[in-house]
């Protein structure tokens, strides 16, 4: 893998980890599938595999990305779900045609179309965002309390009160500012 690309932050959630792919929208955009092969290599380690990507799919990759974002953000909100949004979701939804196949060792697998498989991928992705904002599963949308992120991210933490979308980065980035505006505003007098 390149190093001049960033890195992916994956989830445990599909439709959450697939809008990771941009972070930090409020703050300096961070683009992690910036060509088609980089697509190509988020959708083979989310269990997506396809042969090959071309610039219109990733184009369509990224309008069902942010489409997501925009209905998973309202949602978190109370806000009623953007039309254009909810167009885009259900339309990526109605044209994939992957088949959920169940492996001899009881695993379920994504078999996506030969001739449509990003497509077929995308179809996946916008079901399982569907499937979150309409709150089929068991969880909640939240938005990330960094406010350079505010991404919305699904919580499955048995409290709900989880804060940020990623401990890791957003959530350390926080506790670090925190603790750097305390000490600059008591700093240790000699
Ligand atoms: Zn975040």
């Amino acid at each position: 893998m390149p190093a001049e690309f960033p890195e992916f932050r994956l989830g445990t959630v599909l439709a959450t980890s697939f809008t990771a792919t941009l972070t930090e929208r409020q703050g300096e955009a961070v683009e992690r599938v910036p060509t088609p092969q980089r697509l190509t290599d988020w959708l083979a380690v989310s269990g997506l595999a396809v042969d090959s990507c071309t610039a219109a799919q990733l184009e369509l990759a990224r309008e069902l990305r942010e489409s997501i974002h925009a209905a998973a953000t309202a949602a978190a909100s109370g806000h009623a779900l953007p039309a254009a949004a909810v167009h885009v979701i259900n339309d990526r939804s109605a044209q994939g045609r992957a088949a959920a196949v169940l492996t001899p060792d009881g695993q379920r697998r994504w078999q996506l179309g030969a001739a449509s498989a990003v497509e077929d991928a995308l179809g996946v992705i916008a079901a399982d965002a569907i499937s979150i904002i309409a709150g089929e599963r068991d969880g909640k949308l939240a938005l990330c309390a960094s406010p350079t992120c505010q991404a919305a991210f699904f919580d499955t933490s048995q409290s709900r009160t989880r804060r940020w979308c990623d401990m890791n980065t957003c959530g350390n980035r926080q506790k670090k500012a925190r603790f750097n505006a305390r000490q600059r505003k008591s700093p240790d007098l000699p």
